[in-house]
C-alpha cells in the first residue's frame, strides 16, 4: 500500500514525505518541477535512508496519473500540488484555475477509476475570505478576495458534493502559515525570485541576498501596529498530514480541519525572534500597507486536536532557528 503525494518535491511536499517516510509508509511522488527540483529527493533519502519513487509528470495529464495508478497499489493521495502566489494569480487568473482546478478534478477521476477513496487536500486559511473576527473556526462562513483563494474555495466545494455521493473519505487541511525547515537543514523553502512572503525575506535579509525587509503597514489595530498572522513550523504541519492519511483510512465523509497554532505573531515579533536565533541584525523600514492584507489571522486548532489527536509542536524561536539552519546552510537555495 502506498500512499501518493502530489506535489511531493515541493516545500511542504518534501516535508510530509520525510514524514510519512518516517512513519514507515511508502510513497509516490508526482510533481512536474514547475516549482521545486529534482534534488530534493537526493535530501529525503538522506535524512530518511529511504527510497522513493518519483515521476515528473504533471497531474492534469490523465494517462500518466492513470500508469502511476496501474503500477502502484494507492490507498490515499496527499494533493500538495499547485500554484500558490496571489500576486500571480491576480495577473494569470486563467492559469490558476486551469492548474488547480483540473488537476484536481483529473486525480479525483482516476482516483474513483481505482477504487482509491482517501483524499487528504491542501487548503488554506485563505477560504475565511475577509473574516471580521478571530479565531477562525472550521463552520465560519468561506469566501475568497483573489483568484488563488477561489480556487482553494471552489476546490473545497467540489470535493465536499464529490463526497455526498458517498464512498469517500475527504480531509481538507486549511493551513495558516507554515514557516521553519527540517531541523536537519537539509530541505527548506526555496522560493523562486524575491520572496513574497515574509519569512524567506526576512532569512534572504539575514544571508545577505537582499538589503532590507519593508514592513508592509505599522498602523494595524495590533499590538505594535504591523500584521498579525498565526506561524506553524512545516514539521508540525507535515506530522498534521500523516494523522491525516490515518483518519481517512478510517472515516468516511469530508472534513475541513484547520492546522494553526491558535497563536498570533506579529511582522516585528518574528524579525526580533529571527534576529535572536541567528545572530544577525535584519534592517527594516516600514511602508504602506499590501492591499488585501487582514490585520490579524490565526486558527482555532481544537478541531485537529480532537479528530486527528494533534497539535503544534514548536513556537517561534524553534521555526526560526529551523529556517536560519537551512538558510545559512544553503544560501542559494538547492
Ligand atoms: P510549492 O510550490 O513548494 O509546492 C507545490 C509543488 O507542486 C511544486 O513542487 C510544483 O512543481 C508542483 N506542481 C504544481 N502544479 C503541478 C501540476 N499541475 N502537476 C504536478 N506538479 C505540480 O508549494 P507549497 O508551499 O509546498 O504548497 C503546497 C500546497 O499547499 C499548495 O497547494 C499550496 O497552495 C498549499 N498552501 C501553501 C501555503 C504556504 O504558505 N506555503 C499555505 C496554504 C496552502
Ligand atoms: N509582510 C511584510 N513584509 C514582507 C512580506 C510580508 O511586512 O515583505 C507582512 C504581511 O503584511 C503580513 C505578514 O507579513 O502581515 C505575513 O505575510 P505573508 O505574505 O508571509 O503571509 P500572508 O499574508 O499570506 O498571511
Amino acid at each position: 500500500m502506498s500512499v501518493l503525494v502530489t506535489g511531493g518535491t515541493g516545500y511542504i511536499g518534501s516535508h510530509t514525505c520525510v514524514e510519512l517516510l518516517n512513519s514507515g509508509e511508502d510513497i509516490v511522488i508526482i510533481d512536474n518541477l514547475y516549482n521545486s527540483k529534482t534534488e530534493v529527493l537526493e535530501r529525503i533519502k538522506k535524512i530518511t535512508g529511504k527510497d522513493i519513487t518519483f515521476y515528473n509528470a504533471d497531474v492534469r495529464d490523465k494517462a500518466a496519473l492513470t500508469e502511476i495508478f496501474n503500477k502502484h497499489n494507492i490507498d490515499s493521495v496527499i494533493h500538495f500540488a499547485g500554484l500558490k502566489a496571489v500576486g500571480e494569480s491576480v495577473e494569470k487568473p486563467m492559469l490558476y484555475y486551469d492548474n488547480n482546478l483540473i488537476s484536481t478534478i483529473n486525480l479525483c477521476e482516476v482516483m474513483k477509476e481505482h477504487g482509491c477513496k482517501n483524499l487528504v487536500f491542501s487548503s488554506s486559511a485563505t477560504v475565511y475570505g475577509n473574516a471580521e473576527k478571530m479565531p477562525l473556526y472550521e463552520d465560519m462562513p468561506l469566501g475568497a478576495i483573489n483568484p488563488y483563494g477561489k480556487t482553494k474555495w471552489f476546490i473545497e466545494e467540489i470535493l465536499r458534493d464529490e463526497a455526498k455521493t458517498g464512498n469517500w473519505s475527504v480531509v481538507l487541511l486549511r493551513y495558516f502559515n507554515p514557516i521553519g525547515a527540517h531541523e536537519s537543514g537539509l530541505i527548506g523553502e526555496d522560493p523562486n525570485g524575491i520572496p513574497n512572503n515574509l519569512m524567506p525575506y526576512i532569512s534572504q535579509v539575514a544571508v545577505g541576498r537582499l538589503k532590507e525587509l519593508s514592513v508592509f503597514g505599522n498602523d494595524y489595530p495590533t499590538k505594535d501596529g504591523t500584521g498579525v498572522r498565526d506561524y506553524i513550523h512545516v514539521v508540525d504541519l507535515s506530522k498534521g498530514h500523516v494523522k491525516a492519511v490515518e483518519y481517512a483510512r478510517e472515516h468516511t465523509g469530508c472534513e475541513a480541519i484547520n492546522l494553526g497554532t491558535g497563536t498570533g505573531t506579529s511582522v516585528l515579533e518574528l524579525k526580533d525572534a529571527f534576529e535572536k536565533a541567528s545572530g544577525k541584525k535584519i534592517p527594516f523600514k516600514i511602508v504602506g500597507r499590501r492591499a488585501g492584507d487582514p490585520p490579524t489571522v490565526y486558527a482555532n486548532a481544537d478541531k485537529a486536536k480532537k479528530l486527528l489527536n494533534w497539535q503544534a509542536e514548536y513556537d517561534i524561536n524553534k521555526m526560526c532557528e529551523d529556517t536560519w539552519r537551512w538558510q545559512s546552510k544553503n544560501p542559494k537555495g538547492y
